[in-house]
């Protein structure tokens, strides 16, 4: 298994590079967003409780959230290694894969950090409100979402880093798209 946690702001790519990283590597995709995006449009009970959470900007649960996860990762069996992303967001969550991994006899892989500045994710993150037309890409829940972020996520990096699986990638130094997937591909192929 060669897993690898993709991290970072809202808005920071961690979907864009997950999609280059899955056709480059031929690995499964797990994005927690999507899963509860998927849940909100099929209507289910789960996709109501989301819902709420989603559209205020705050995280769901963990516990609700761990199970999610556990019942996600164990549909990609068959697969080489899954990318998360969007998960873990909290120190409970990275807590619960790296237990739930060792349980399966697989690691954690490898982390890769995106760290962008706040006006540039702003600019993107109100752009991709035009072209995907996302419920929580507004202003004010944008703002609600780097608050939690800088508050419940963000602390997270130093937790990679004590575990030894952080790798930081910074916009100002891989300012395009290109140049972003090169470095992180460099790094993962070294
Ligand atoms: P994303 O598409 O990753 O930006 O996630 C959109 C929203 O889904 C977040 O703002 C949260 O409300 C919720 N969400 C996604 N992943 C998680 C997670 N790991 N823990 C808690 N909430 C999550």
């Amino acid at each position: 298994m060669k897993n690898i946690i993709i991290f970072g702001a809202p808005g920071s790519g961690k979907g864009t590079y997950s999609a280059e990283l899955v056709s480059k590597y031929g690995l499964g995709h797990i994005s927690t967003g999507d899963v509860l995006r998927g849940e909100i449009k099929a209507g289910s009970e789960l996709g109501k409780i989301a819902k709420g959470y989603i559209d205020n900007g705050q995280l769901i649960p963990d516990a609700l959230m761990i199970d999610i996860l556990a019942a996600t990762y164990d549909k990609c069996s068959g697969c080489q290694g899954v990318i998360f992303d969007g998960f873990p967001r909290t120190i409970a969550q990275a807590e619960a894969l790296k237990a739930m991994l060792t349980e399966r006899g697989h690691d954690m892989g490898v982390m890769i950090e995106l760290v962008v500045p706040e006006d540039v994710l702003m600019a993107r993150l109100l752009n991709r409100a035009v072209e995907q037309g996302r419920a929580d890409d507004n202003e004010e829940t944008i703002k609600k979402r780097f608050e939690v972020y800088n508050n419940q996520t963000a602390p997270l990096s130093a937790w990679f880093e004590k575990e030894g699986i952080r790798r930081v990638f910074r916009w100002e130094e891989h300012p395009s798209k290109d140049e972003m997937v090169k470095a992180i591909c460099d790094s993962l192929d070294a």
